[in-house]
């Protein structure tokens, strides 16, 4: 199937590029975006024309930041092609349920992605944590934006998500693997006072689950979800890609598949077979803390 890419940047070239070249299931047609190009591959500069110019292109992948991203997906959806959004969906719920209204209506696949969840341990975690009773559990996502984000000042943006752009993939690993649903409850949220999204996060959920998330993390980084039970202490390491159960590396049923790999054959399955796949349980959560958090003012940051 042809696919587009629109939006060149970090994440295209740095996995959805190498994913798609390396999919039996896609061909790279052609990218959109204003600078970004891909050797080799046509390239066009504004999204209305593409829509024009290649009716037989019949899936986009959005791969630029959330704020911009609604106007493209639903000009796609306009325009009859199936839609994959990065990860979070959308700068807002509305937008993404408007989305999947759309897609829904016209009979399209919209493909809502958390890479996250593809990672190497979380099929194990889920499946571990089935009938067991969960009695507490803390999530800690510590990273630099200096060295993940350089330069990408629109995370700092209205929109922008802040130090939930990375901590909404730690929700999303969370949202898939616990047995049960939890709501958030309370939120401390730092915001540096020349920015409009925070640097760091506590949150509290129902069920004893916390999380601290925190942007300005220098040396090692944390990537790590620690959920304890009425049979033993399962801890994810790594993004979700080691699996320890009581302090024991555990394989499980591993998938073999990259992150990004097994998202362009989730999608490839879900356009086959006609279907969407929306979640949008870690935007509701990311939302929430906004909704319900307390406001913390630290000295200015810049990238
Ligand atoms: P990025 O490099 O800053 O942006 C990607 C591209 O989007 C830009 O090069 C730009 O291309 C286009 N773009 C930027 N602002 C735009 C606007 N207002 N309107 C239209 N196009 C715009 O960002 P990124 O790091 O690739 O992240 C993009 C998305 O991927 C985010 O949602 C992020 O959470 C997700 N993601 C990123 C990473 C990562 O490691 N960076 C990892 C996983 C997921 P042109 O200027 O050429 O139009």
């Amino acid at each position: 199937m042809k696919i587009a890419l629109v939006g060149i940047g970090k994440i295209a070239l740095d996995q959805h590029v190498p994913a798609i070249a390396a999919s039996p299931d896609w061909e790279l047609a052609a990218t959109v975006s204003r600078k970004g190009r891909v050797d080799g591959i046509e390239s066009h500069a504004d999204f209305a024309s593409f829509l024009a110019a290649r009716p037989d292109v019949g899936v986009v992948s959005l791969t630029m930041p959330p704020a911009p991203r609604f106007a493209f997906a639903e000009a796609a959806l306009r325009a009859g092609r199936h839609v994959m959004l990065e990860k979070p969906p959308g700068a807002t719920l509305a937008e993404v349920h408007e989305l999947a209204a759309l897609a829904a209506a016209r009979g399209l696949t919209l493909f809502a992605t958390w890479h996250s969840r593809m990672a190497l341990a979380v099929a194990p975690a889920r499946a571990w944590l089935r009938g067991r009773t969960i009695t507490r559990a803390h999530v800690t996502w510590r990273e630099d934006v200096r060295r993940w984000h350089p330069g990408q000042d629109w995370v700092f943006e209205p929109g922008g998500m802040g130090v939930f752009d990375p901590g909404i993939n730690a929700l999303s690993i969370l949202t898939e693997i616990l047995p049960a649903p939890v709501h958030l409850t309370g939120a401390t949220l730092t915001y540096p006072e020349n920015c409009h999204t925070p640097i760091a996060a506590e949150l509290t959920f129902s069920g004893g689950i916390t999380a601290d998330f925190d942007w300005r993390q220098q040396g090692p980084q944390t990537w790590d979800i620690d959920i304890h039970t009425d049979a033993g202490h399962l801890a994810l390491r790594m993004g979700g890609n080691r699996l320890l159960i009581d302090g024991v590396e555990s394989a499980g049923e591993n998938s073999i598949m990259g992150e990004y790999p097994a998202l362009y054959a989730r999608m490839a399955q879900l356009v086959k077979t006609g279907t969407s796949d929306v979640d949008l349980a870690p935007l509701t959560h990311v939302a929430d803390a906004m909704t319900l958090g307390r406001r913390v003012i630290v000295p200015p940051f810049h990238l």
